[in-house]
């Protein structure tokens, strides 16, 4: 029987059917690494993998184990994502030895609460020259109770060395139609100009949006975003990720200021990486509102 948690992954399937086959057999690899596209799903994916492990009903989704690893909050379930350089924050974000060596310092430790102790590394492509052959130790000798899943866009990117100790799992591309949140977000950026961010904040109090909820709403301000900058720099329409909009996105660009619409990105990119590791879904998406609010209210 698939567990609830990773029933409610959409559009994943096969990769569902392989999680949930080593969860029933109990035979969990000691590496995963989950292979597709960004937004395919794999950090959620992920999460909810994790949550399965440290559930006591094996991944029921009600439960405290399984809220607080949705919430980022699990102490046996570790996030490591890329940072900027220690001395340049302003740097390119990278997966640094320090952090894989404080990786396996945490693996060596008993989990705190539950069965395992599961380490997700997102970004698993972005490692500094130096970093895999660390990590790669930690693979040949993996602490017991200890599950580590690598997220990465292409397997290739990884040395054979690293890869071949991990279980690969392969997320399919999503289909080319444009995801439900594009609406919500769409509905949403149009509800804050028309009843005011209180009202929009109010909505959330009361849907609650999960992390993946989150995500894809996120996401779509981005692509929301993304398009606004084609149109403003005068792009042709089917640049546009919704060229039957260019119309209506045309008019919306001139309304806004180059900057801003790159100051909006730039908030998109922040939060979603917020999202990535800690934030949580409900205060990500106040905080992104209200920096897109800021920017479109001279209108
Ligand atoms: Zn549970």
């Amino acid at each position: 029987m698939t567990p609830p948690v990773l029933d409610s992954i959409e559009k994943q399937p096969r990769a569902v059917a392989l999680l949930a086959r080593g969860l029933e057999s109990g035979r969990v690899a000691h590496a995963y690494a989950f292979v597709g596209a960004a937004g395919t799903g794999r950090t959620t994916a992920a999460r909810r993998f994790a949550a399965a492990l440290v559930c006591a009903e094996h991944g029921c989704g009600t439960c405290r184990a399984c809220r607080s690893v949705e919430a980022g909050q699990h102490p046996d379930v570790h996030v490591i994502a890329p940072t900027p350089p220690v001395t340049n924050p302003r740097g390119t974000k990278m997966l640094r030895i320090d952090a894989i060596r404080e990786l396996e310092r945490q693996a060596s430790l008993r989990p705190v609460m539950a069965p395992w102790k599961v380490f997700i590394v997102t970004d698993a492509d972005r490692m500094t020259d130096d970093a895999p052959q660390a990590f790669l130790k930690t693979l040949e000798e993996p602490p017991a109770h200890t599950v580590m899943i690598l997220i990465l866009e292409r397997a290739r990117s990884l040395p054979a060395t690293v890869l071949s100790r991990c279980h690969v799992v392969r997320f399919e591309p999503r289909p080319a139609e444009p995801p439900a949140e594009a609406g919500t977000a769409r509905a949403l950026i149009a509800e804050v100009r028309d009843k005011g961010i209180a009202a929009v904040f109010a909505k959330f109090d009361r849907s609650r949006p999960d992390r993946a909820a989150a995500e894809g709403i996120v996401d779509a301000w981005w692509l929301w975003c993304r398009d606004l900058l084609l149109a403003k720099a005068g792009a042709p329409a089917e640049l546009l990720a919704a060229p039957a909009d260019a119309a209506e996105f045309a008019r919306e660009a001139e309304t806004w200021s180059m900057e801003d619409i790159v100051g909006a990105i730039a908030a998109c990119r922040e939060v979603r990486e917020g999202l990535e590791v800690n934030v949580s879904p409900r205060l990500s998406l106040e905080v992104l509102l209200s920096r897109l609010a800021l920017r479109m209210s001279d209108r």
